[in-house]
């Protein structure tokens, strides 16, 4: 395995490709995965599933984050079966660190009291690292600078059905802002005070609250409560232009303020939801329907049976949760009175 290694200012290095990367269209557009050295089997495993459904066909870019050096075993296993150019970014620890306004012993005691109540990931410092750096840093990467549009792939997730269509190319052309698939409801003791903090923010910056928002999908009370709907970010396409902007890092600027990442567990699904859904038109926001994503414990399943067949599905639209009762989907398609995609089966009542 030949490898040319490109340094850059993060100390993100390149590979070049074990197999020629064909000369096909392609948008400005990468993979992007932040994981463990811990994590390669699953890593390999998403990163099969994601070539063998659709970048096969495309040979896009992939992205591998870390906030530890990543092993030279991990190098070559995962450019081993990326079929892609692919890249090693080691995060600065500036990105992986407490902001100075964060009372460090203040937070250790939340995550003891957390752990007392069972909360899942609420005794977890790393875990806070993460959804902070999701929320308001990975778009800073050097790696991530020449590229648009990010899909993030998460390790032991899979895609049950081809995707026979270029997903970055319907972003661009139907010039959307944030992809999604899975919808499901954040556990509220993580986000106590969020909704207030969210609030503030609307009553001190007006002008900032985009017309034909998609907030009414975050409240059953018109704005008194947020009803925990979010995108499930572990998947997520993105316009980076748009998380570079003043608009967005304005946003998680008086979030991160806030310190509810790290004094409660504010997760990076929940704020990317509140941002794209005040912020932006709900045009902007784009459901991608039948991948047959998975990522425990929750599966999208839907499109006419003919579909599922043609993409070679292998999952049963019995398991669906994307338009199930427990999932918002329904919710944001009601909202805003879209005509829900031919991939859509009936909803259980
Ligand atoms: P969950 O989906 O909320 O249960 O959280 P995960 O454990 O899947 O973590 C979310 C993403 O962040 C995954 O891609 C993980 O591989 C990654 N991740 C979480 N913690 C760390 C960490 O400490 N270091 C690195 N490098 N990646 C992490
Ligand atoms: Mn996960």
């Amino acid at each position: 395995l030949a490898l040319a290694y490109v340094f850059q200012g993060q100390l993100s290095v390149k590979y070049t490709s074990p197999t020629a990367v064909e000369p096909v269209a392609r948008e400005n557009a990468t993979f992007f995965s932040l994981v463990r050295n811990s994590e390669l089997p699953g890593m390999l495993q998403s990163i099969k599933s994601v070539e063998e459904r659709f970048n096969n066909k495309h040979h896009y870019h992939w992205i591998f984050a870390n906030n530890e050096p990543f092993t030279e075993d991990f190098k070559t296993a995962v450019s081993a079966m990326c079929s892609g150019t692919v890249e090693f970014s080691l995060i600065p620890p500036a990105y992986w660190d407490y902001p100075e306004w964060i009372d460090q012993a203040q937070a250790a005691e939340v995550r003891r009291q957390m752990a007392r109540k069972g909360i899942k990931y609420g005794d977890n410092e790393s875990y806070r690292h993460m959804c902070r750096f999701f929320s308001g840093l990975f778009y800073k990467l050097d790696a991530l600078r020449p590229f648009r549009y990010y899909w993030r792939v998460e390790p032991n997730v899979e895609f049950r059905c081809n995707i026979a269509y270029d997903p970055f190319e319907v972003m661009r052309t139907q010039e959307k802002v944030y992809g999604f698939t899975l919808t499901p409801l954040e556990l509220h003791t993580t986000v106590t005070t969020l909704w207030n903090a969210t609030q503030e923010y609307m009553h001190q910056y007006p002008d900032r609250v985009a017309a034909n928002n998609n907030m009414a999908f975050l409240t059953d009370d018109e704005g008194q409560s947020f009803n925990m709907c979010h995108f499930w970010s572990n998947f997520e396409i993105g316009d980076l232009d748009f998380f570079r902007s003043e608009t967005y890092t304005h946003f998680f600027d008086y979030m991160d303020r806030k310190g509810g990442i790290f004094y409660e567990r504010w997760g990076d699904a929940p704020l990317h939801t509140i941002a794209v859904s005040m912020l932006l038109p709900y045009t902007k926001l784009q459901y991608f329907a039948g991948t047959g994503y998975y990522h425990a414990p929750n599966l999208q399943c839907d499109g006419p049976n003919w579909l599922q067949e043609q993409n070679e599905c292998i999952c049963f639209a019995a398991d669906d949760f994307a338009w199930s009762g427990a999932s918002c989907l329904t919710k944001f398609f009601d909202i805003h009175q879209l005509e829900r995609p031919e991939a859509a089966p009936t909803t259980p009542s």
